[in-house]
C-alpha cells in the first residue's frame, strides 16, 4: 500500500468552514472560519467553504450570498468551488442506505410530546449538550409492527441504534489538539439520521461531506463537541477516514452568553456598516467577546 511505504507524502492539511445559511454571520462564525483558514494557510493546505443548507425551511439564498460577501470582505479566501449540501442529497441517501442495509437504523414514530412523556415517566433524564437523549421507545418494536406503521405513517424518523452500532465498531477515539479522546456516542442516545421523505440530518451530511471533501482537520465551536462522538461512530460504520478535530471556545457577548443568530447577535455586516475594518472584526472574534 502506497501510504505505508517510506517517504509517502503526508496528506496536505484540508480544513473547512461549514455555516448554515439561516442568518447572517456573527463573531462566533468568524472565529471558526479563521481557525480553519489559518490552519490551512499556515500549512500550505486547502481551506474549503461548504454551505450546510439542507433545511429548506430555515435556509435562505440571501444568507448564503451574505456569507460569501462577509468572508471575502474579511479576506478569508477559500479554495475550489463551494459545496452546497442541498445539491448532494444522493450522497447522503447512499450512506443512509448502507446503514439501513447493515440493520443499524430503526423507524421512530414518537412525537416530541411522546418523548417528553416517556422521559417524565422514567423519572426524567439528565439534559445532555444536545438535549435529552431519546429514551429508545421505538427500538423495541417488532419487525411486523415496524413495517405496518412505516407504511401507514405520514412521517417518521430514522434513528441510529447506537448500542448495536458500537457493538460492531468497538471502542473509538478521535484526535483533539493532539490528544486522544474516547468517543462516547451512547450519551447522546439514538440520534435521528433521516426522516421518511428526507434522506439526511446534520450528523450524516457533515460526516459524509468531511470525508468526500478530504477534510483532515475540523475546526468548529465547542457547542459541536458533543456531536463529534456521533460523527466518529458514523465514520467507523461507513468506513470513512477520521479527521483531527479542534473545538474552539465559543465567542460570548458582554454578559458571557454565547452568540446566537436567533438572539440577534451583532452581525458582521452590521459591524461593517458601523465602520469597523476587517482587522477590527477579526481582533474582536479572537478576543472572544462581542463588541458591546
Ligand atoms: N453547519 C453547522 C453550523 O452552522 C456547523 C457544522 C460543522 O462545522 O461541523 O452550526
Amino acid at each position: 500500500m502506497a501510504a505505508a511505504t517510506a517517504g509517502a507524502a503526508i496528506p496536505a492539511v484540508v480544513t473547512r468552514f461549514a455555516p448554515s445559511p439561516t442568518g447572517y454571520l456573527h463573531l462566533g462564525h468568524v472565529r471558526s472560519a479563521l481557525a480553519g483558514w489559518r490552519a490551512a494557510r499556515q500549512a500550505g493546505g486547502r481551506f474549503l467553504l461548504r454551505l450546510e443548507d439542507i433545511d429548506h425551511t430555515r435556509c435562505r439564498p440571501e444568507f448564503a450570498d451574505a456569507i460569501i460577501v462577509d468572508l471575502a470582505w474579511l479576506g478569508l479566501d477559500w479554495d475550489g468551488p463551494i459545496r452546497r449540501q442541498s445539491e448532494h442529497f444522493a450522497d447522503y441517501r447512499a450512506a443512509l442506505a448502507r446503514l439501513e442495509a447493515a440493520g443499524l437504523l430503526y423507524p421512530c414514530f414518537c412525537t416530541r410530546r411522546d418523548i417528553q412523556d416517556e422521559i417524565a415517566r422514567a423519572g426524567g433524564a439528565p439534559q445532555g449538550e444536545l438535549g435529552v437523549p431519546y429514551p429508545g421507545t421505538c427500538r423495541h418494536l417488532g419487525a411486523a409492527e415496524r413495517r405496518a406503521r412505516r407504511e401507514a405513517a405520514r412521517d417518521y424518523a430514522l434513528r441510529l441504534d447506537v448500542a448495536a452500532a458500537l457493538g460492531r465498531t468497538g471502542p473509538l477515539v478521535w484526535c483533539e489538539d493532539g490528544r486522544a479522546i474516547a468517543a462516547e456516542p451512547a450519551a447522546l442516545g439514538d440520534v435521528v439520521l433521516a426522516r421518511k421523505e428526507f434522506p439526511t440530518s446534520y450528523h450524516l451530511a457533515v460526516t459524509v461531506d468531511d470525508a468526500l471533501q478530504g477534510v483532515t482537520l475540523v475546526t468548529r465551536g465547542a457547542d459541536l463537541y458533543a456531536a463529534t462522538h456521533i460523527h466518529r461512530l458514523l465514520q467507523a460504520l461507513l468506513g470513512l477516514p477520521t479527521p483531527d478535530y479542534c473545538h474552539h471556545p465559543l465567542v460570548t457577548d458582554a454578559a458571557g452568553r454565547r452568540l446566537a443568530k436567533r438572539d440577534g447577535a451583532a452581525t458582521i455586516r452590521a459591524m461593517r456598516a458601523a465602520g469597523m475594518t476587517p482587522d477590527d472584526v477579526i481582533a474582536a472574534a479572537l478576543a472572544g467577546a462581542a463588541m458591546p
